[in-house]
């Protein structure tokens, strides 16, 4: 088949190359022409595992191609995927300024019979806006698909090749075909393609997202309360995550979520409910104490330095909202820098992938270390944010020799308590006793 996909992000470039993987013919586009000619020059924008060796087979196969113009982009394709931003707006709705400027691009533009896909997180009835948007200016037949993504940043691929379930929101025969046909060699496995209407398949995603954002608060929240009560979360997460209803994943407590999608759904879905006089009121509590939970290491740090971080150095590992990615929108180190440079202290940072994006943010407001030792050079503290494994079992000698204190302020709970005992740190960890 020939496909194209418009914007060439997280979500568009993995799309495309996955789909070029399984024998289709693809052209991504997008506005942004540095992007596009580096894609071109077979550099990759963004870090994704293993999306690499896929993108050089594809393109020196000839089955992957760049463009910045959506004209010769969509040229003779049966498919257009939509994976165009939807950032907040002001009111907290997704913005879809990006997603229906296209659409009216699109409608002079289709020579054939054509089917739509929008990718990208949109609210309920953006489908229908969509459509509406093309039909203005279109003189043939088309379909629009809501299908939504529910890859994982860093884990990307894998998912993309081998989906869960498959979301479509379609009434059309016709597209619901070619659909099965585009994704049969993805989920082979007997994986699902869930068949439902636009609406419905637009809310799922919604529903999703939110429901992951309020399990991983549920369970900061138990975590700040075992600190009140003198329990402990990883014991407690242990034990609720064994009964199947619950489940293992998604319950490790930690300062917060963040990324590109978590917040950003949670607001709009939020807002999509106050749209029709519904008050979601688990989403605002949401919302709320996962804002605070992002610095809740704060006073802590405070407290340790006898509430003066004036001139105090502070050395931080992680700056990716997560680890195997270098997305750092919304992550929780960037809340925590500020806040550190607004108490006074100095800041220096290592991410093994996050560096440069974080740079172009923050500038020469922080220091930017080669490594995760040189990095506590002369540092007073350590604080942890993100759990890349590579800060799961650091060299502590070498530690101890670099840091001025042997103390570590850990978001994500990396170390056990008693090894920090027996090693000499203090350490304050969430949900969980202190060491100190
Ligand atoms: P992104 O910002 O990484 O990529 C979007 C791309 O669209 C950018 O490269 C931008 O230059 C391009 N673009 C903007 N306007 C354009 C235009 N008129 N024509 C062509 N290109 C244009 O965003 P992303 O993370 O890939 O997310 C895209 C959508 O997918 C969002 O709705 C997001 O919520 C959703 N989503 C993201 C993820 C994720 O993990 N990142 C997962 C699932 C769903």
């Amino acid at each position: 088949m020939k496909i194209a996909v418009v914007g060439t992000g997280y979500v568009g470039l993995v799309t495309g190359t996955c789909f070029s993987e399984t024998g289709n013919n693809v052209t991504c586009i997008d506005i942004d022409e540095s992007k596009v000619e580096k894609l071109k020059n077979g550099i990759i924008p963004i870090y994704e595992p293993g999306l690499d060796v896929l993108f050089e087979r594809n393109v020196k196969q000839d089955r992957l191609h760049f463009t910045t113009n959506l004209k010769e982009g969509i040229e003779g394709a049966e498919i257009i995927f939509l994976a165009l931003p939807t950032p907040p707006g002001e009111d907290g709705s997704a913005d879809l300024q990006y997603v229906l400027k296209v659409a009216d691009d699109l409608g002079p533009l289709l020579k054939q019979y054509t089917i739509i896909i929008d990718k990208s997180t949109v609210p309920v009835g953006t489908a229908e806006k969509v459509h509406n948007a093309i039909a203005k200016n279109a003189k043939v037949d088309f379909d629009v698909v809501s299908n939504p993504e529910f890859l994982r940043e860093g884990v990307a691929v894998e998912d993309f090749m081998k989906p869960d379930r498959v979301v479509v929101g379609t009434e059309s025969e016709k597209a619901k075909k070619t659909m099965e046909r585009l994704y049969a060699p993805l989920v082979r496995q007997g994986n699902p393609i869930i068949f439902m209407d636009e609406r419905s398949a637009e809310l799922t995603k919604y529903a999703a997202n939110s429901f992951l954002a309020t399990k991983i608060t549920f369970m900061n929240e138990i975590a700040n309360l075992c600190e009140l009560l003198g329990a402990d979360v990883d014991a407690v997460r242990r034990g609720v995550g064994t009964d199947s209803r619950i489940g293992k994943r998604f319950l490790f407590a930690g300062i917060g979520y963040g990324g590109s999608c978590f917040p950003k759904d949670v607001q709009a879905l939020a807002k999509s409910a106050k749209d029709v006089n519904y008050d979601f009121r688990i989403l605002n509590g949401v919302m709320d104490i996962n804002q605070k939970q992002k610095t809740k290491l704060i006073p802590s740090i405070k407290d340790y330095f006898n509430g003066d971080l004036k001139g105090k150095k502070i050395a931080i590992w992680g700056l990716a909202f997560k680890p195997y990615t270098d997305d750092i929108r919304e992550a929780p180190a960037l809340y925590n820098i500020e806040e550190l440079i607004k108490e006074g202290a100095e800041v220096s940072v290592f991410d093994p992938e996050a560096m440069e994006n974080v740079k172009g943010i923050m500038g020469d407001k922080i220091t930017y270390a080669e490594d995760q030792y040189s990095v506590l050079e002369d540092a007073d503290a350590l604080m942890i944010v993100t759990e890349w494994p590579v800060f799961r079992t650091p060299d502590f000698n070498r530690m101890d020799s670099l840091l001025n204190n042997k103390v570590i302020f850990d978001g994500r709970n990396l170390y056990e308590l008693s090894s920090m005992e027996e090693l000499g740190y203090e350490y304050f960890s969430i949900g969980r006793k202190s060491v100190k």
